[in-house]
């Protein structure tokens, strides 16, 4: 049976004929260690990502956000279960980086300076290195970080940091933005202005928006509210899907 979910109600707002699927999960699940020790982070989940969609995933610590955000951004495969993505070409995670993962640790490198380290990943994606320049270049403009180009991370301040991490991702440029606590770690003031920028920069560049939050006034500014309790998506009344 097809779970009822927020998501369905999504599609049922788009022309299904025009509606593009961003990714699709069928009954995924996502078991950590084997026997005795395993720990279910994800029991099979079933939704759908649609372009133009914007999705906060919400729930207390442990309850799968991270494990789901990972799995939709190609980093991790389900133990059971499928996920598509046919509006990225069937392979988030080819040379073009179409799914882009804001990740809830730390994650600039500290002795890069914020423009290297937002040039990285397209090097590595094998983008020539004028173009990753450029590219990276105009990602710190769009987020008024262009006068911090030569800073290190340190220098930085969290909301900053923040920023930066976001410009790395939009200079790749993804047609889906995934972010892991993407405020968490900022006071109300810088949280609401990291979350604009994120909204902001998904309709720059027309990505499809995930965003795992514990915050209330975060989740409320995207259009689609996913609650998960252990491991589970739960519908908007708060049934397991
Ligand atoms: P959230 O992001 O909502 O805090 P997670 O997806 O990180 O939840 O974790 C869900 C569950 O899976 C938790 O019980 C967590 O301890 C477990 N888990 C997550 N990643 C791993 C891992 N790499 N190894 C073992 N257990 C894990
Ligand atoms: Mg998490």
């Amino acid at each position: 049976m097809m779970p009822r979910s927020s998501v369905e109600s999504s599609s049922a707002a788009r022309s299904p004929l025009t509606a593009q699927v961003v990714a699709r999960c069928v009954d995924v699940g996502r078991t950590y260690g084997t026997g005795e020790r395993a720990v279910v982070a994800l029991y099979g989940t079933t939704c759908t990502i649609e372009a133009g969609d914007r999705v906060a995933i919400t729930g207390p610590s442990g309850s799968g956000k991270s494990t789901l955000l990972h799995l939709l951004s190609g980093l991790e495969t389900p133990t059971v279960g499928t996920i598509e993505w046919p509006a990225l070409g069937g392979n988030p995670r080819d040379g073009a980086q179409r799914a882009g993962l804001v990740f809830q640790a730390p994650s600039l490198i500290p002795s890069l300076s914020v423009l290297e380290n937002v040039e990285l990943p397209l090097l590595f994606g094998g983008a020539a290195r004028d173009d990753a320049r450029t590219r990276a270049l105009e990602a710190l403009a769009l987020l008024s970080l262009d006068g911090l180009q030569n800073d290190l991370p340190q220098e930085l301040s969290g909301g900053q940091a923040q920023r930066v991490v976001i410009a790395r991702v939009l200079a790749a440029r993804p047609q889906l933005i995934l972010a892991d606590e993407p405020t968490s770690k900022l006071d109300r003031g810088n949280a609401e202005h990291v979350a604009q920028v994120l909204l902001d920069v998904c309709e720059e560049i027309d990505a499809a928006l995930v965003v795992a939050t514990h915050d209330p006034a975060i989740a409320r500014r995207l259009d689609h509210i996913w609650p998960m309790r252990d491991g589970r998506l739960l519908t908007k009344d708060g049934d397991a899907a």
